[in-house]
């Protein structure tokens, strides 16, 4: 058995550790006697993501947002709308995250138009939202607390059309206010979550190889690992918080 993961715009969208994520992702898999090839794609790349298996993509400050644009909408943006629909698991972060949806306009008033392939948009705002945070997934993204780091000024809304990844425990999550963190659409799970995300939050990790898996090869059970240093890093987090 074999993922192949894709790394889309690791030139541009990496911030606090996200890169992180996919060595996490390799570990886990390789750990358990399972293949993980990776392949980077960077700005000025192409490629079908039909041939991959799991894509994920990082967060990026406003800047770095605006500068991949005309890449994004000559042709990946196509991609990434179809691939969705076809059911390809995709973990997005922060910028990653905001650009899967209609828009970001940042508080000065500069406009990104993003590519629609999830029910949300994202407004900038004064006050930064930063900090150590936790959220709760939905029973459907397997209901473990995750803990994570949030630097944005952005706050993401959510359309009817889709729903969040979980509820916010400590922290802001996706606007301060609604109490929603990140969402959930088919097998997209975007999140404000940098740190990097995956390696302390273990069950999450393996909840997005367990979906990659089973869509590849039909139904998978993972093998559990020592995860005692993830945990202890995990719980350590949780205690600071108060969750
Ligand atoms: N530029 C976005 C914001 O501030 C995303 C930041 C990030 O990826 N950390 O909302």
């Amino acid at each position: 058995m074999e993922l192949k993961i894709c790394h889309m715009y690791p030139d541009v969208l990496n911030l606090y550790g996200d890169g992180g994520n996919i060595i996490s992702l390799s570990r886990r898999l390789r750990w358990r006697g399972i293949g993980a090839e990776i392949t980077k794609l960077p700005i000025g790349s192409s490629a079908s993501l039909a041939d991959f298996d799991l894509v994920f993509i990082g967060g990026g400050q406003d800047f770095e947002q605006q500068v991949l644009l005309e890449d994004l909408h000559r042709g990946k943006d196509r991609e990434i709308r179809a691939a969705i629909a076809d059911g390809l698991p995709f973990l997005t972060i922060c910028g990653g995250y905001q650009m899967l949806g209609h828009y970001y306009e940042t508080y000065d008033g500069k406009r990104c138009d993003f590519i629609g392939a999830l029910d949300l948009y994202t407004k900038g705002s004064q006050r930064r939202m930063i900090g150590n945070y936790a959220f709760r997934c939905g029973e459907e993204a397997g209901g473990s607390v995750v803990v994570g780091f949030e630097n944005h000024s952005g706050k993401t809304w959510l359309g009817r059309g889709v729903q969040p990844l979980g509820r916010v425990l400590a922290g802001f999550g996706n606007n301060g206010e609604d109490g929603t963190e990140g969402v959930h659409y088919k097998n997209v799970f975007g999140s404000y979550s940098h740190g990097p995300m995956l390696p302390k939050n273990p069950a999450f990790c393996d909840r997005l190889l367990s979906v990659a898996l089973e869509r590849k090869y039909g139904r998978c059970e993972l093998e559990p690992l020592d995860d005692a240093a993830e945990i202890a890093a995990h719980d350590e987090m949780c205690a600071r918080l108060g969750v």
